[in-house]
């Protein structure tokens, strides 16, 4: 059993890499064109019937095959939103949410399991990081979730548990190996990528043109209130952080979009919002550039172990009005899923509880 883990993973190779390694195998290179769309559907090497036995053991020989399995499966009956909890090969977990919406299905995944950012709102965060997802089990988040319901995955958002740029490599491939159109060709216009603000990797990032929309976890105006919640904010502050922003717009052309938890008492006041107006007119706009800026309120999910408490509607409608005012549009974040309890890192929690 051990050893089949630590074979490469078929599900992590690009086409090219599948058609070298049937040309070393002495097999045919369309057999890799044959198999991959088949892999990126969840179909595994044994259940293919035209590929012949030799190939199929020679595939189990040299590869492992895993898809995450479903171990937990909540369906909103408010909205259709289905949430999973995925089992990985070596007994981890991770969370995965597929919404409906009108332009398709999105799916949220993780990109770790657990985190090592520590931001103070986020059940995530709570025990810490316990190792980067590879690109098969980022790929078969999706794959998995499209099996089970049935539909086609349009959209992925990766805003699950963990950092993604804190696993840069991995994710990389994986938004490769996702937009391939051998495969389950997702867009890369299709793909959003939210991070707490890891600078070094966004100006990495920036350098890979790719097409995908960022979201800036940014959750307050200024280094006190920003450290106060995020310690990554003691690294990288507010300015540098914004100012990087900018440099990613000025070379992909990709407007930002920037997440803001509203937390009782915490970031939410008026003179929250005028200072986060100000701070972001005065970083990303000139007088020569205009750079369209988008603040998504999420009102906090209330985790028993942070304590933090969520701001009231009214204080939300305050908030958003203040940042409208001064020429930033602001949403406040339809919650999908209410019913199936659904902040993310919750349900590992509790299955690791359980364990
Ligand atoms: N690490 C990445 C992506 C995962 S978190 C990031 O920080 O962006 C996805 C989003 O959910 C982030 O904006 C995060 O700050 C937010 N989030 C985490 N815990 C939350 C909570 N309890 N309530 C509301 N939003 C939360």
């Amino acid at each position: 059993m051990e050893q089949t883990i630590q074979k490469p993973s078929l599900l992590s190779l690009t086409v090219e890499e599948l058609e070298a390694w049937m040309l070393a195998e002495g097999e045919a290179k369309y057999r890799a064109k044959q198999i991959f769309p088949q892999l990126h559907r969840g179909i595994s090497p044994d259940e293919m019937t035209n590929l012949g036995k030799k190939l199929q053991e020679k595939l189990r020989a040299s590869f492992s095959w895993h898809l995450p399995v479903v171990e937990q499966k909540l369906v909103s009956a408010i909205d259709g939103t289905v949430k999973f909890l995925f089992g990985l090969a070596d007994g981890n977990c991770v969370e995965s949410v597929v919404m409906k919406y009108e332009h398709g299905n999105t799916i949220c995944i993780s990109s770790q399991v657990g985190c090592r950012m520590g931001c103070k709102f986020c059940a995530s965060t709570i025990g810490g990081r316990v190792r980067d997802l590879t690109p098969d089990e980022l790929l078969g988040q999706v794959i998995s979730a499209q099996k089970e319901i049935g539909e086609r995955i349009s959209n992925i958002v990766m805003m699950g548990i963990g950092e993604p740029l804190d696993n840069y490599d991995n994710v990389l491939k994986f938004l490769h190996l996702v937009n391939c159109e051998a495969g389950l060709n997702i867009g890369y216009r299709h793909i959003s990528l939210s991070t707490c603000g890891l600078v070094d990797r966004i100006k990495m990032l920036m350098e890979e043109d790719l097409p995908i929309t960022l979201s800036i976890s940014l959750h307050a105006p200024d280094d006190e209130t920003r450290s106060a919640i995020m310690p990554i904010n003691n690294r990288y502050g507010v300015a540098e952080l914004l100012d990087t922003c900018r440099a990613y717009f000025a070379r992909t052309g990709r407007k930002i979009s920037f997440e803001y938890t509203l937390i009782a008492g915490k970031n939410d006041s008026v003179e929250n919002a005028q200072k986060l107006a100000r701070v972001l007119n005065a970083h990303l706009r000139s007088r020569t550039e205009t750079m369209p800026i988008h603040v998504n309120l999420i009102p906090v999910n209330e985790v028993s172990e942070t304590g933090f408490r969520h701001s009231g509607r009214e204080a939300v409608a305050a908030f958003a009005k203040t940042l409208e005012s001064k020429g930033i549009r602001a949403t406040v974040r339809r919650k999908l899923g209410s019913d199936i309890n659904a902040s993310c890192g919750q349900l590992r929690r509790a299955a690791m509880k359980q364990k």
